[in-house]
């Protein structure tokens, strides 16, 4: 494609694998040993707090033993230097693409790094534990949760990103199985759209057949190359 203007990226768990944090559907379909719907759903958060809230207090703790990697920071290097518009939209709660210093970005299912009050809504920077039955500082309900999309919620910033993705060029996904929606029917808005589509995973997905172009290896290889290539225009 010749110079792409306004890019979006979407990126999943397989951008921080070699970082050291965990894909979601490892051996046996497990995320860190345990089942999706024991951790992930609303009616897992109701049926057994304790679990859910430590399951997410261990997932944040670990944040403090990873870095981000070549990925992240070839990113950063696009979003500094690309004078287009770019969306980076990560479905990671990983805070690697904010610490690598990834300025375009949006976390559409929410962060490990963030609390949410289940009660009037607010959100707001969190690190440490985050006891069950925690005060909301805003609204005084004991109702703060994982500030954490589960399956059934909708994603953060849906709007602004369809919208970003209706007027973009190029859609990038980069590690990611195509396997949870709305994120893995973006590539289908995207070509509606016109735009180039561009798949960057360590394998086939499930949507890689909707790509234009799928380039399979390591994010931590691929990623730099490819944002060389759209910066020296080689793209
Ligand atoms: P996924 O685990 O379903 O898929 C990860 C994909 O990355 C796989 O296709 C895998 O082949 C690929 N992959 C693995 N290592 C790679 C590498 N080194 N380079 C490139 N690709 C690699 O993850 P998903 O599609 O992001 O969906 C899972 C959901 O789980 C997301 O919504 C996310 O919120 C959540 N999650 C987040 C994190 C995180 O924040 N780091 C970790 C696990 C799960």
């Amino acid at each position: 494609m010749t110079d792409p203007r306004n890019i979006v990226i979407l990126t999943g768990a397989g951008i921080s694998a070699e970082s050291g944090i965990a894909t979601f559907r490892g051996p046996g379909g497990l995320w860190e040993g345990h089942r999706v719907e024991d951790v992930c759903t609303p009616q897992a958060l109701r049926a057994d707090p304790d679990l859910v809230h430590r399951f997410y207090d261990l997932r944040r703790a670990a944040l403090t033993r990873v870095e981000p990697n070549a990925a992240h920071h070839a990113l950063v290097r696009l979003d500094r230097d690309w004078a287009g518009d770019l969306l980076l939209v990560t479905q990671n709660v990983d805070d690697l693409h904010d610490r690598a210093g990834s300025r375009r970005l949006l976390h559409m299912h929410g962060e490990l790094k963030s609390r949410l009050c289940a009660a009037c809504g607010d959100r707001a920077p969190h690190d440490g534990d985050l006891p069950p039955g925690s005060a909301c500082p805003a609204c005084h309900a004991p109702a703060l949760r994982p500030d954490i999309v589960f399956f059934g919620e909708m994603p953060y910033a849906m709007e602004r990103i369809e919208d970003a993705i209706l007027s973009c060029d190029l859609f990038v996904s980069i590690g990611t199985s195509g396997a949870v929606y709305p994120a893995a029917g973006f590539v289908e808005l995207a070509r509606h759209a016109g735009a180039a589509t561009l798949e960057l995973n360590l394998e086939r997905s499930a949507g890689s057949a909707r790509f234009d172009d799928s380039r399979l290896g390591a994010a931590g290889t691929l990623v730099p190359a490819w944002v060389d290539a759209v910066l020296t225009g080689a793209a």
